[in-house]
C-alpha cells in the first residue's frame, strides 16, 4: 500500500509548524496528547487539519498504533470489518480481507500518521509519570521519562484495553517455563512440540487457540466462563474488490455505510430490548451443535447467560480446534501453579511448559488514572474510587479542567467500531478547543451537576441493557458493580451529543492563553 492509497488530502508542512516542531522536554505546548494509538493519532490529525500546530503526542513506546502495535499474538485480527474499522477521513481501498490482521492494521495506522504529518509530533519513548493541574498558571504540568512538559489542554488517549490484567494465581511466580500475556507475546518462545496452557477464553483466546493448535504438542484451554461465538463472515478481497473501492465512485463509502448500519442494528438487542438478542442466540447454538459433535464438550462450551452479556466473539475456527485430540478444554478453576504444571480445583495436574495469559486488560482501573492529578490534588484514580467512574460524555471530568479523555468511561461498544466513537470524541474536543480560542477562555471544567445528571441518565438506560440483565459478570462492570464501560445505545446517538461543545455544561474562566 502506498501512502497515496489513503484517500483524503495530505497535509503539507507550514512555516508555523516548523517553528513549533521541537519535541524537546521543558517545552510548553498548547495541547498535549498522552498516547499514540488510534485515538491519539485521530486527535493529532484533526489538530493539523484545524491548522493548529502547537501540539505534541507523548507515547511511551517507540511507535504509533497502541493496541495494534502491542497485540502481535498469532491470529490477531479485528472483529469489526476493516472498511468500517478504519478512519472515515482515511479510507483504505487495499484491505486484503474483511477482518484484517494485526500487521495490516498497524501498517495502516503508521501510514496515516505519516501521511497526515503527525508522526513527527510524537515524542516516542516518553512515558507520562504524572500530570497535574496548576490553577494559577491554568496549565497542566507533565513529568515524563523524557523530562517535564507543560500544556494548556491535556488529551488523555492512553487507551482502555492497554494495560494487561494479570491473574493472581498462587504459585504463578514459581513456574519455570515461559509465561506471557497475549498483548506482550514472546516471539522468542518456541511453541512447536510444547505443552501450552492458555488461560482465558475471551476475544484474544479465541483467535490464539486455533492459530497455535496445530504447532503445539498439547494445548489446554482454561475456561472460567464459556463465550458466545458467532460465525465470522470473513473473506479475502479480490483484486476486483480493491479496484472497485478505488475507482468506482461512492462504492467504498456505500460499503462502509452498509457495514455500519448492519452493526448499528445490534444495539437494539444489546442496549434497549435484550429479548431481541434471541435470534443471535439461536444462530450461536446451531453453530455449536454443528461444530462440536461431542455432547459433553458441547455442554461445557455452552454459555449459561444471555448472548451479548459478555462480548460476542466471532470465529469459524475456535470450536473446530477442540476436535484435535491434543487440544483440551479445562473448566475447573485453577487453584495453583507449580514449577511445571497447573493444578485445578479437582486436584488434576496439567503439565505445561508455556502459559499464555489471555486474561484481558485493566479496563476500569487503568494505572494512568493514578498519575493524573486534578484541581484539588486528588488523582483521577482516587476520584473514581470514591464516586465511581463518572464522566461527562465519556470525555470530561469535574475537578480536571482543560482535560479531555478519549475512549473514557461508557464509550465502549459491543456492536460497532470504536473508531466511530473516537472520531465523535475528536469532534467534541476540537470544538471545545476552537471555542476556547475564539472566546479567549482560560479554562473549562465540566459542572458537577452536568456530570451527575449525565451519569444518572446512562445508568438508567444501562439498567435495561443485556450487560446488566443478562446474568453474567464481565469486565464491563467496575468494582462497585456499576457498568461504567459501555455506551447504552446507538453509536450515532453518541455522535449527535458530541457534535458540538456544549459550553453551558461547563464552568468557564476567561482571559489568558489558548
Ligand atoms: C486484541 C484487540 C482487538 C481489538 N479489536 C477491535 C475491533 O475489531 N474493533 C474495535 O472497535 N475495537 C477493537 N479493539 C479495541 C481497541 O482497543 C480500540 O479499537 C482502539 O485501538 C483504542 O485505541 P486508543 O488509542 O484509545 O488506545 P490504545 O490503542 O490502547 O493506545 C493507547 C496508547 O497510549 C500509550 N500510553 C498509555 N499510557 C501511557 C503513558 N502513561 N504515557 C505515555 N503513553 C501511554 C500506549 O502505549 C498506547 O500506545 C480491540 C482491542 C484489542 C486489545
Amino acid at each position: 500500500m502506498s501512502s497515496t492509497d489513503l484517500n483524503g488530502p495530505a497535509i503539507a508542512p507550514t512555516s508555523a509548524e516548523q517553528s513549533d516542531a521541537t519535541t524537546e522536554p521543558g517545552r510548553h505546548a498548547q495541547i498535549i496528547v498522552i498516547g499514540g494509538g488510534l485515538a491519539g493519532v485521530a486527535a493529532a490529525v484533526r489538530f493539523r487539519r484545524e491548522g493548529w500546530h502547537d501540539f505534541l503526542v507523548l507515547e511511551r513506546a517507540d511507535a504509533v498504533g497502541g493496541t495494534w502495535r502491542d497485540n502481535t499474538y498469532p491470529g490477531a485480527a479485528c472483529d469489526v470489518p476493516s472498511h468500517l474499522y478504519s478512519y472515515s477521513f482515511a479510507p483504505n481501498p487495499n484491505w486484503t480481507r474483511s477482518f484484517s490482521g494485526q500487521r495490516e492494521i498497524q501498517d495502516y495506522i503508521t501510514k496515516v500518521a505519516r501521511r497526515y504529518r503527525v508522526h513527527d509530533k510524537h515524542v516516542f519513548g516518553c512515558e507520562v509519570l504524572s500530570a497535574s493541574w496548576h490553577e494559577d498558571a491554568a496549565r497542566w504540568r507533565l513529568e515524563t521519562t523524557k523530562g517535564t512538559f507543560t500544556a494548556d489542554v491535556l488529551v488523555g488517549a492512553f487507551g482502555a484495553l492497554c494495560e494487561p490484567s494479570l491473574p493472581d494465581i498462587p504459585g504463578i511466580e514459581t513456574f519455570e517455563g515461559q509465561v506471557f500475556h497475549s498483548a506482550r507475546w514472546d516471539h522468542q518462545a518456541q511453541l512447536a512440540g510444547r505443552k501450552v496452557a492458555v488461560i482465558g477464553t475471551g476475544a484474544s483466546a479465541v483467535q490464539i487457540v486455533p492459530a497455535i493448535a496445530e504447532q503445539v504438542d498439547e494445548l489446554r484451554v482454561f475456561q472460567r466462563t464459556a463465550p458466545w461465538v458467532l460465525p465470522r463472515l470473513d473473506r479475502r478481497y479480490s483484486a476486483l474488490d480493491r479496484l472497485a473501492c478505488r475507482f468506482v465512485p461512492y462504492y467504498q463509502r456505500l460499503l462502509r455505510s452498509g457495514i455500519y448500519w448492519a452493526h448499528e442494528a445490534q444495539a437494539v438487542g444489546l442496549a434497549k430490548a435484550p429479548l431481541a438478542m434471541k435470534p443471535l442466540g439461536i444462530i450461536a447454538r446451531a453453530k455449536l451443535r454443528r461444530e462440536v459433535p461431542d455432547a459433553d464438550l458441547r455442554r461445557r462450551l455452552t454459555p449459561g447467560y444471555r448472548i451479548g452479556c459478555k462480548r460476542i466473539l466471532l470465529s469459524n475456527t475456535y470450536y473446530p480446534a477442540f476436535r484435535h485430540e491434543h487440544v483440551q478444554l479445562v473448566t475447573e478453576g485453577i487453584s495453583e501453579v507449580r514449577a511445571d504444571c497447573l493444578v485445578t480445583a479437582d486436584g488434576a495436574v496439567h503439565q505445561a511448559d508455556t502459559i499464555v495469559l489471555a486474561t484481558g486488560f485493566q479496563v476500569t482501573d487503568s494505572p494512568t488514572y493514578r498519575r493524573i492529578f486534578g484541581k484539588d490534588g486528588r488523582s483521577l484514580g482516587e476520584v473514581f474510587d470514591k464516586a465511581g467512574r463518572q464522566c461527562y460524555k465519556g470525555t470530561a471530568i469535574a475537578n480536571f479542567p482543560n482535560m479531555f479523555l478519549m475512549v473514557g468511561p461508557n464509550t465502549g461498544l459491543g456492536h460497532n467500531s470504536m473508531i466511530f466513537m473516537i472520531e465523535s470524541q475528536v469532534n467534541y474536543l476540537a470544538d471545545a478547543i476552537a471555542t476556547m480560542r475564539r472566546r479567549r477562555i482560560r479554562s473549562v471544567e465540566v459542572r458537577q451537576e452536568s456530570q451527575e445528571d449525565f451519569s444518572r441518565m446512562l445508568q438508567r438506560k444501562l439498567s435495561r441493557s443485556v450487560w446488566n440483565t443478562g446474568g453474567c459478570s464481565s469486565w464491563y462492570l467496575d468494582k462497585h458493580g456499576a457498568n461504567t464501560t459501555m455506551w447504552p445505545g446507538f453509536s450515532h446517538e453518541f455522535r449527535r451529543i458530541t457534535r458540538k461543545f456544549d459550553i453551558d455544561a461547563y464552568h468557564v474562566s476567561t482571559r489568558g492563553p489558548v
